[in-house]
Order: structure tokens, then sequence, then C-alpha cells
């Protein structure tokens, strides 16, 4: 049975049931090892995204291994493009066996922003590809030496919302309710803006989706995936835990083998990985799909 779907498609049935699936960064193969095993074994449908910078380090044969996997997996699979900002890196995706990718042209004015998520949108969806856009400016968060800056946060309207779905068809929408990318600086506590979330969905119902995730408070996050969030990306929350355990196991002088090395490194992030499914909702939901109707791609 073919497992691997387009976002459309894998977003559906979180979308009609009120849960989120995580979106694992995922630039090496120990990651992806970890993510498809935590998900066949709770047997929870997961998204793997490689982000453009990710991909240049892994090199274009690595989408072919996740395709591979994802291919053969016992539970549904996304691969999805992370943060696109060019289309020639849209059609490198495309070409390389993505099934979605995110388009971000949201530094942009407006009508920019619209053309060019138009275009990709044209693109792709002559290939089944999803397309995700971004409307407001998620943080970015950046900490060097004694310095702490946080980019500002421009939040997503509503109505200008609908607007930009309407003109551009995108599938998916990351909107700004309050998150920032990466870990926060210490004494740093984000809040979610839950009701602006309510407001969108409400004159909006597809699937939305919140980066920038790791680090907020549980509640907020579980709350976000009740209420309109169907995708929610996960980057420093599973790479932290994943390299402390390596750190950790490198202290023995004397050890060299990956089989070795890792398996506890894999263990420990897919702890993470269980709990993000469990805060989610979507811990054991393969079962609602319908696999007999879907398209696999
Ligand atoms: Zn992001």
């Amino acid at each position: 049975m073919l497992m691997l779907l387009n976002m459309s498609s894998l977003l559906k049935a979180a979308n009609e049931n009120n849960f989120a699936i995580p979106a694992f960064n995922t630039p090496t193969q120990m990651i992806l090892r970890g993510a498809i095993e935590a998900a066949e074994e709770t047997g929870t449908p997961v998204i793997i995204e490689v982000h453009p910078d990710e991909l240049e380090f892994a090199r274009s044969s690595f989408i072919t291994m996740l395709v591979e996997e994802a291919r053969k997996s016992t539970v549904p699979v996304c691969i999805h493009m992370d943060h696109g900002s060019t289309l020639s890196q849209i059609m490198t995706a495309i070409q390389c066996g993505y099934t979605s990718v995110m388009i971000d042209a949201s530094s942009k004015p407006f009508d920019e922003n619209v053309a060019i998520c138009r275009e990709v949108v044209r693109l792709a969806h002559m290939v089944n590809v999803s397309v995700e856009g971004e409307l407001g400016t998620i943080g970015t968060t950046s900490v060097s030496q004694d310095v702490t800056s946080t980019t500002e946060i421009h939040y997503t309207e509503p109505e200008e919302a609908a607007e930009f779905v309407e003109r551009t068809g995108v599938d998916t929408l990351a909107v700004a309710i309050g998150t920032c990318h990466g870990l926060y600086p210490k004494g740093m506590t984000p809040t979610l803006q839950l009701d602006r979330l309510r407001a969108i969905k409400k004159r909006l119902p597809i699937p939305l989706v919140l980066h920038g995730g790791s680090a907020n408070k549980d509640e907020e996050i579980a709350e976000a995936s009740r209420c309109g969030i169907n995708k929610i990306n996960i980057s420093s929350d599973i790479k932290d835990p994943f390299y402390q355990k390596c750190r950790e196991v490198l202290q023995d002088p004397y050890i060299r083998e990956p089989g070795e090395i890792y398996p506890p490194c894999i263990e420990v992030m897919k702890d993470v990985m269980r709990h993000k499914f469990d805060l989610l909702g979507c811990t054991g939901k393969a079962d609602l799909y319908d696999y007999s109707i879907l398209r696999p791609m």
C-alpha cells in the first residue's frame, strides 16, 4: 500500500476531526528513522519536512530515500518543503519528490505575496503537490552572547487571510498568532492569541499551520490544535534532546559505531515525538484514513 500523500489529503482528516499533525524538520536519516518509528508504533500520521538549507546539507538523494520510506510506511506520510522562498527552490522540491511545498513570501507586500503564491499554486497543482502560504510574520528569535533580539510579529488579520486564500488558491495557510521560530530566550514567555485563531478559522475553514511552536506552553499548543491549527512545525524541540543525548553518549572516548551511538539518541527523541502526538491529538489517528479513496503520490 502506498502511504505517501500530499498535504491536502493528509490534513483533511485533521481539519474534520479537530486535531493537528506535527511536521518534524528532518535533515538526517537518524531523525527520519525516529519520526517514522514513532509514527508507526503509535499508528499516527506524520509530516516529514525539509527546509531548503537542510536540503542543501542532506542533498537531493535524501529526498529519494524519504519517498521510499514514506511509500512503504504503514501510516500516512507527507513530505513537505519548509519555507521555500524562490521559484527555483519550489521546482527543485517538486522534481525531488516532495508532495507539498511552502512558499514563504510573507515579508513581501500583500499583492506581491499573492502573485508569487498564485504562480506556485499553478505549477504545483499540475502535479498534485499541495501549497502552503504564509500571511503575517512569525517572529524569529536570535540569541548571540548577551544580546537577545526578537523581530516583531505581524499578526494575521482574518479578513486579509480570507482574501489571500481566495486570490491564491493555497491549500493551507501559516498564520502569525504569537509564536516565534527557535527556542525562546530565558525569561520570555510567549502567549498565543487563540481568539484571533478562532476568528481566522471561522472566516477561513481550511487547514491552518503554526510555525515556531517549540517551547510554547503545552496547554496553548493543545488548545490551538483543537480550534483550527492542523499542522504544527517542530524543529528545535526534537533536535535538542537528540543532540543532548549524543553529547552524553560521546563522553565514552572509545565509542565509534553509528549503530551504538545513535539508538539511545533516537529513543529520547521518540519520547518527545510521542508526547507531541498526544498533545496535538493525533495519536492513533491513522485509522481515520480511507486508503481506498485517497490518491497516493
Ligand atoms: Zn517556519
